[in-house]
Formats: structure tokens, sequence, C-alpha cells
């Protein structure tokens, strides 16, 4: 294979001029992370490369993550992959305890979502919950943004949701004291309340956002919601030059999806972000198209935003490859491989543009080495990249 890069066309591309701001492409508003400071990337080995840890998971996560290699590989991004297989068949934890530590030992990871089945006893966790609490990645990220080319009943959507990852209803404390009663507890933490309200208000403080709402359900769970709600406001007061306000739940799935554009940066308790980013993803077309990310301290996990196996579409070559491209692109902005993330997600997005190669979940007959194909071509043409494909 022969690789001839233009060096100064790849450090800087066509909208690489316009790093650290926001550019718009195609009516989106594309807001580089140059800026960042919440997260703090592992240094670059030998020779500026990276190694990330892969976890393929279940479904479509091995076919998708492929693709991602194959268009870093085309794109000469200097990640390398360490690949660790999860069996989501085991009941042993053997295996997620060894990708725990690879991600320890990288600090990066991109995975797909492994399977949890509800069949298996209690006793056996979701392997992606361990992974997630085991590296304290408290603040789950989804940006939601009406993308280019994509048919959808609402326009001009811009919602950054921002969910708490590590407790709440998802703490997998349940138990049965008396037969035919089982108390599942959902833990709010004031620690970790102010963590996840500090976390969304410095983003939107650092995103240029004006408005951060609280997702809640105070009026029943008064204790638990309660502090989370009075730790956003702590943390507001903070914050006078952004607005705060709050929102029920049930109420904010209905005005999410009458009126979605009202909605800026969005921050709650975990299961009600599984069940907002979900309808959010539902809004701008569906779970083939948004990335998401994990953020800890010390360490960062990027997977598609509604955490997705895909069973039904798996080996078919029809799932939507442009979530999981995306969240790799995400994964490169957090390593501060800026370039490579705009040359590999504007090509997305010119992608998708092309209405006739999009897949099936978007109506159409394309399949995802089509797409994948595309964005290559789209890579060579601007970044004056050459390989062979
Ligand atoms: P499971 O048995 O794990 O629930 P599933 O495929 O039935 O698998 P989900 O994984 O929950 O269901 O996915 C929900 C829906 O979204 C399914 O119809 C799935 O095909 C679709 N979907 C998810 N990801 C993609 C993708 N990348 N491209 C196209 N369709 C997708």
């Amino acid at each position: 294979m022969v690789v001839v890069i233009h060096f100064n066309r790849i450090i800087n591309p066509l909208w690489g001029r316009h790093l650290g701001n926001t550019v718009k492409v195609f009516g989106t508003n594309l807001t580089s992370h140059r800026t960042k400071t919440l997260h703090v990337p592992p240094p670059a080995k030998y020779g500026g490369r990276h190694t990330v840890t892969l976890i393929p998971g279940d479904g479509i996560g091995p076919e998708l993550l492929s693709h991602v290699r194959e268009v870093f590989r085309f794109s000469c991004v200097p990640v390398d992959f360490e690949v660790v297989h999860v069996n989501s068949a085991l009941e042993a934890e053997d295996d997620i305890d060894n990708a725990i530590t690879a991600i320890r030992r990288n600090g990066v990871a991109i995975k797909g979502n492994i399977e949890t089945k509800h069949t298996m006893p209690p006793s056996v966790k979701s392997r992606n919950n361990l992974l997630r609490t085991s590296l304290d990645l408290y603040a789950n990220v989804m940006h939601c943004q009406s993308l280019p080319g994509v048919q959808t009943r609402h326009k001009n959507i811009d919602i950054m949701i921002i969910r708490e990852n590590t407790e709440g209803e998802y703490s997998s404390l349940e138990h049965e004291s008396v037969s035919g009663v089982v108390e599942c507890l959902k833990i709010i933490t004031r620690t970790n309340s102010l963590r996840i309200a500090e976390y969304a208000f410095q983003l939107a403080r650092e995103k240029g956002r004006r408005r951060v709402t609280a997702v809640h359900k105070a009026n029943i769970m008064k204790l638990g919601d309660g502090l989370f709600l009075q730790c956003c406001r702590e943390v507001a007061s903070g914050y006078p030059d952004i607005t705060f306000d709050s929102m029920i739940v049930d109420n904010t799935t209905m005005q999410l999806v009458s009126k979605p554009q009202q909605f800026d940066v969005m921050v709650m308790p975990n299961l009600y972000g599984n069940v907002v980013s979900n309808v959010c993803a539902g809004l701008v077309g569906g779970p083939g198209l948004v990335p998401g990310a994990n953020y800890g301290r010390d360490y960062a996990v990027f997977e598609t935003a509604t955490r997705n196996t895909g069973k039904s579409v798996a080996g078919k070559n029809i799932a939507n490859p442009t979530a999981m491209l995306l969240a790799s692109c995400m994964m490169l902005d957090h390593l501060k491989l800026y370039d490579y993330a705009n040359l590999i997600r504007n090509a997305v997005l010119t992608t998708m543009n092309e209405t006739r190669l999009h897949t099936a979940d978007l109506g159409g007959q394309g399949t995802t080495s089509e797409v994948v194909q595309s964005v290559m071509r789209v890579i060579q043409s601007k970044g004056q990249l050459t390989a062979d494909i």
C-alpha cells in the first residue's frame, strides 16, 4: 500500500482554519473542542502516537468498529488500537476486568455496546455499567443536532445532554426482603450531584451556551430528586451568566417531541438521561446517527449515544456507521487530534448529505460499506491523501 500525505493539508485542512470556534457546515454548527479544559487526555507516546482500547462488543459493534479502524488507517490517524474482547455470555467478570485494566493503562477507549441479557441471574451485572462505575466515568455527554440531509419532523435542534452516569437508578442494589416485594434502590448523593451539575455548567460556559435545564421528578421523589435539584441550584448560583431552570421529566419528554428547539443544555440523573437521550436521538434521525462520550477525571470512553447493540441489523452490512464514526471523532478531539477529527467528521457529514447513500434506518438503500467508502473518498479529496482504498 502506498500512502502519500500532503501534510500541510492534513494539518490545516479546509475546515481546520476555524478550529477553536463554532463553524457552520451545511447549516450545522460544529464546535471544536480546542478550548476545552474539562477533559485531560493521556499524553501521546513516542512518535506522537496514542494507544486506545477497543472493545468490539456485541451486535453491530464489531463491524462498526472495524470501519472506524479502516477510516483511521486510511486517514493515517496516529492511533493504535488494543483490542479487548468481552464475552457477554459469561457470568464471570474476568473479561470485563481485563478491559477495565486496559482502559486504565491507555486512558481512552472506544466500544460497541455489550449485551446484557436480563435472563441471566441478578448477580450478573451489566458489563457496560461495571465499566462506567469502575472507571468513575461520571459524565455522559451527548450532543444532539439536526444533521444535514436527514429528513426529520423538527429542524434546528441543538441540545447538549449531560447525564449522571454512575448512580441514580443504576445502582444495581435490589433485594426481595419479603417474598413478592422487591426494593430497588435509587442512590442520589450530594457529592455526585454537585459534580455533574458543575460539569454541565462548566461545559455550558465553555461552549458559549446560555441555558441549563435540570430534569427531575422532585414532586414525587422529594428527597432523592429534591437533592439533585438543590445541588443544581447551588451550582447555578456560581454561573450568573447562564440561565438556570428545571423541568419535570414527564413534561420534558412531551416538550421535547413538541418543541425541542427550546432546550440548550440539559442535566439529569441516570435513568432520565437514558430516556431523554433516546428521545433526542429519535428527533434527529435515530440511533445510527448520534455519538456519545463518557468522561471521568482520569479516563474517557466513547460509544454511540443510545448504546444499542442493534442485533437485528448486525452482520447484514446495513447498519448506519455514522454514530460510531462521529464517536471516533469525539475521541480524536479528546486526544487533541483536532485536524484528523475535523477531517473525518466533515467527510461523514458530507456523505450524509448524499441521500442516495442513506442506509435503511434513514429510508435509503445504501449499505454500511458504501457509506464508509464515500467517507474515505471525501477524505481523499479534502485531505489530499493518496492510499489504496
Ligand atoms: P437488542 O436485542 O439488543 O435489543 P435490537 O437490534 O433489537 O437489539 P436495539 O439494539 O435496542 O435493538 O436497537 C434499537 C433499534 O435501533 C433497532 O431497531 C436497531 O436495529 C436500530 N439501530 C440501532 N443502531 C443502529 C444503526 N447503527 N443503524 C441502523 N439501525 C440501528
